[in-house]
């Protein structure tokens, strides 16, 4: 016989750093490999990315075409409020929009920091990209 599990909501929200509305609402738990996004166990087959996992939670499933973008550009928050849905176009107009990701870069799967990583031989803590005033919305 099985344990019987706790929820996800109330498994993740446990592990979620939650602030005031305008802050940024970190998860706490592990990552995913390349670093940044959240990593959630949903079950024991499925891992979502955190911000996913707290979309899905406040506002119901993401419909297949769309992906959840931050406006924060904070990828391990989970803050609902600094969450939107976007077309994968969408977010990787808003990345270029944010300098995250320079041009013709959009399909490769190698980040700055990975190249960074090659050169040094080793992973920066963090690579200064170049500072955009955070998005009023
Ligand atoms: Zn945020």
């Amino acid at each position: 016989m099985a344990p019987k599990a706790k929820p996800l909501s109330e498994r993740f929200w446990a592990k979620v750093d939650r602030r005031g509305l305008d802050e940024c609402w970190e998860w706490q738990g592990s990552r995913t490999g390349r670093g940044r996004y959240g990593n959630v166990k949903v079950d024991s087959y499925t891992n979502a990315p955190s911000h996913r996992v707290a979309w899905e939670l406040t506002n119901g499933p993401v419909p297949e075409e769309l992906c959840v973008c931050h406006r924060c550009d904070n990828p391990p928050c989970c803050n609902p409020a600094h969450l939107f849905l976007g077309t994968h176009q969408d977010n990787m107009i808003d990345k270029v929009a944010k300098g995250r990701q320079s041009r013709g870069e959009e399909h490769s799967p190698r980040t700055r920091r990975d190249r960074m990583r090659e050169r040094l031989g080793y992973a920066p803590l963090a690579v200064p990209i170049q500072r955009v005033p955070r998005k009023v919305s």
